[in-house]
């Protein structure tokens, strides 16, 4: 038999986070603790308004659920099913759930959740992200993010060349580049990656609307540079047709309900030859430190979610120098939780 508690929590930014469509200053979540037998594990709901799920909406979804249908953590696949057919959307809520499931099982197997996955353990190089700003204010955070192999510049606006001669200003180090669907005609796409290709550019996200399907297929083949799909890429059924418009996949955990089927998105996108990215939204340290133990799956590590709040409520895997180190703590790994004084 399983129970949970539920905890809404407001995770508050260090700055004002601009992207193309809207700035924000916290992110609503919905903490979660399942208890089953002496075992607790805790999962997390992050609800940026963007992907249209709130506090109120989670909690019903996980007020509304069947408990005598969740009654041993190990029956995942059954219980991913039966959230699936519960509600439609509530990505988030379900995530809360599929995370402490796993949380329960690696503490029961007493293994941290890649050995659970069988994946090895890695050193994650994460990108820091840099929203969009002016070029006084991005020239500060850059130098605050001196200590990361990568950033992750948002563009999409109508300063993107302003933005990038204020980063190239600072540093010359390796750029992951997120359009966040900012541009709108296909030619105008083309042109700034053939602009970005010269500027140190990894890779190119979500360049156009997610539904720009036809235009997608256009841009798909002629840039220069890959192309990974975020907003348009939820979950894995989205996977399966992703190689007509992208050449990779961002893999988030509040969009693929967890991690269950976020390991099946990697192995299917390994298997069409996708580039793997792994982010996150604006997230304590229990659902980045969840998302971790997928890290050696994916080409690209953007698991800053946790680094950019003030108030995170857990402490979980070390992050020195912009690496991650995972601990071997079972489950997600999180130290100590304080459930009670959050
Ligand atoms: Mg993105």
């Amino acid at each position: 038999m399983i129970s949970i508690e539920v905890k809404p929590y407001l995770l508050l930014k260090k700055h004002v986070f601009r992207i193309a469509g809207g700035a924000r200053t916290s992110t609503p979540v919905v903490l979660v603790r399942l208890k089953y037998e002496d075992f607790e594990g805790y999962g997390e709901a992050s609800m940026p308004p963007l992907y249209g799920e709130t506090i109120a909406s989670a909690q019903n979804f996980i007020k509304t659920l069947d408990f005598s249908n969740i009654t041993y953590p190990f029956d995942v696949e059954n219980i991913s099913a039966y959230l699936d057919a519960h509600a439609k959307g509530n990505s988030a809520a379900k995530a809360a759930i599929d995370m402490a499931l796993h949380d329960l099982i690696g503490k029961i197997e007493q293994v941290p959740l890649y050995q659970y996955f069988n994946l090895p353990k890695a050193e994650l190089k994460t990108s820091k992200t840099i929203g969009i700003d002016s070029a006084k204010i991005i020239e500060e955070r850059v130098a605050e993010a001196d200590a990361f192999q990568y950033l992750k510049i948002k563009l999409g606006g109508d300063n993107d060349a302003e933005i990038i001669k204020a980063v190239r200003h600072v540093t010359d180090k390796p750029l992951f580049v997120d359009a966040n669907q900012g541009w709108t005609s296909k030619e105008e796409a083309l042109d700034k990656i053939e602009w970005l290709k010269e500027e140190n550019i990894v890779f190119i996200e979500q360049p156009m609307p997610k539904t720009a399907f036809s235009d997608m297929e256009w841009l798909v083949s002629r840039s220069p540079l890959p192309l990974i799909g975020d907003e348009g890429i939820q979950r894995l059924e989205d996977v399966k047709t992703a190689s007509r418009f992208y050449h990779g996949i961002n893999i988030k955990l509040m969009k693929s309900t967890g991690l269950h089927e976020a390991y099946k998105m990697a192995k299917m996108a390994q298997s069409l030859n996708l580039k793997i990215m792994l982010g996150c939204m604006s997230e304590t340290s229990c659902a980045i430190g969840a998302a971790v133990h997928l890290g050696a799956m994916a080409d690209w590590i953007d698991l800053d979610g946790n680094l950019g709040v003030t108030n995170d409520p857990y402490q979980g895997h070390d992050v020195k120098n912009g690496i991650i180190y995972l601990n071997d703590n079972s489950g997600i790994g999180l130290i100590n939780p304080n459930w009670d004084n959050i």
